[in-house]
C-alpha cells in the first residue's frame, strides 16, 4: 500500500522546499530539523520522526516503532519534569546556531537566561512537590509565549535558557519583558494553594567574535546583574 509521508523537506543550499501539510517554515527547519536523523521532534504538540538521506528529510509520525529507541531518544533530549529540552540538547542548539551565524552569516540570534527569584523559599514554604509543580507550570507558560522555532531548555534546577533564532537584542528584550510580566501576573496553584513568584532574566545577542563560552558567560553575567540589582528585572549585555 502506498502512503504519503506527513512532510518531505529538500534542502538545496539556502533553498528549502517543504512538501506536506505540517505547516513547517524555514526557521523551524533550521532550529529543529536540520542535521537530525532518526530522531523524534515535536510539532504542534505531536511527536514525529525525522529521517535524513543526504539533502532530503522525511518527517512522519509512524516511521519507526522501536519503543526502546523512542524512549532512549526522549530521555536523551528532554527534561522529564518540564518537557523542555535538557541542558545538553539546548547547548547543541546554541552551538549549531552559533556555527551557522559565524559560517553562513545568518541573522543574529539571542539568548535569555531566566532564574526564579527566591525559589528556595517556595520549596521551604509549600514543599518540594509544590516547587516541582510550579516549575512545570512556568515552563508551560513560557512555551505558550515563545514561537515554535524558539528553543526553551532547562539548564539547571530552576534556571531556563531560551534561544531565539533570527532575533536581535531589541526583539529579545521585548520577549523577555513579556515572559517576566506574564510570570509576575500569574497565580500558580498547587492543591488549592495560590503561589506567586517572579523571575530575573539576563539577555544577550550573538556577536561575530563569540564562542559558545563567551556567549554564555555574557548572558550569565547579565542574569547575575539582574539578581544583584534587586531581582524581578531584566538586564542585557
Ligand atoms: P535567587 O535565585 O533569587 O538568588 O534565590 P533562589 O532561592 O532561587 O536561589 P538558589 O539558586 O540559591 O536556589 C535554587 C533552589 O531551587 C534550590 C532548590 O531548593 C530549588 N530547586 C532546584 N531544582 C529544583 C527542582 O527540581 N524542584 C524543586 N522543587 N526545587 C528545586
Ligand atoms: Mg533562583
Ligand atoms: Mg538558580
Amino acid at each position: 500500500m502506498n502512503r504519503v509521508f506527513d512532510c518531505v523537506i529538500v534542502e538545496n543550499g539556502d533553498n528549502i522546499e517543504i512538501f506536506g501539510n505540517l505547516n513547517i517554515d524555514k526557521d523551524f527547519f533550521y532550529s529543529h530539523i536540520k542535521d537530525k536523523d532518526c530522531e523524534q521532534i515535536i510539532i504542534n504538540g505531536e511527536k514525529y520522526w525525522v529521517l535524513k538521506k543526504e539533502n532530503v528529510y522525511i518527517i512522519d509520525k509512524f516511521l519507526c516503532f522501536n519503543e526502546i529507541l523512542e524512549k532512549y531518544k526522549e530521555e536523551a533530549i528532554y527534561d522529564p519534569l518540564t518537557g523542555c529540552y535538557n541542558k545538553k540538547e539546548t547547548e547543541e542548539f546554541i552551538k549549531k546556531f552559533l556555527f551557522n551565524f559565524l559560517r553562513y552569516k545568518t541573522e543574529p540570534f539571542s539568548v535569555l537566561m531566566l532564574d526564579i527569584d527566591f525559589f528556595k523559599k517556595i520549596n521551604d514554604t509549600y514543599g518540594h512537590l509544590a516547587g516541582d509543580f510550579v516549575l512545570k507550570q512556568m515552563a508551560d507558560l513560557i512555551q505558550n509565549i515563545i514561537r515554535k522555532s524558539d528553543i526553551c531548555g532547562r539548564f539547571g534546577g530552576e534556571e531556563f535558557v531560551i534561544v531565539l533564532p533570527n532575533t536581535k537584542i531589541s526583539g529579545a528584550m521585548k520577549l523577555a519583558n513579556r515572559i517576566k510580566d506574564a510570570i509576575e501576573n500569574k497565580e500558580f496553584e498547587f492543591n488549592g494553594i495560590k503561589i506567586k513568584f517572579t523571575v530575573s532574566i539576563g539577555v544577550t545577542s550573538v556577536g561575530i567574535n563569540d564562542s559558545y563560552e563567551s556567549l554564555m558567560a555574557r548572558v550569565d553575567e547579565a542574569l547575575y546583574e539582574a539578581k544583584k540589582k534587586g531581582r524581578n528585572r531584566i538586564e542585557y549585555r
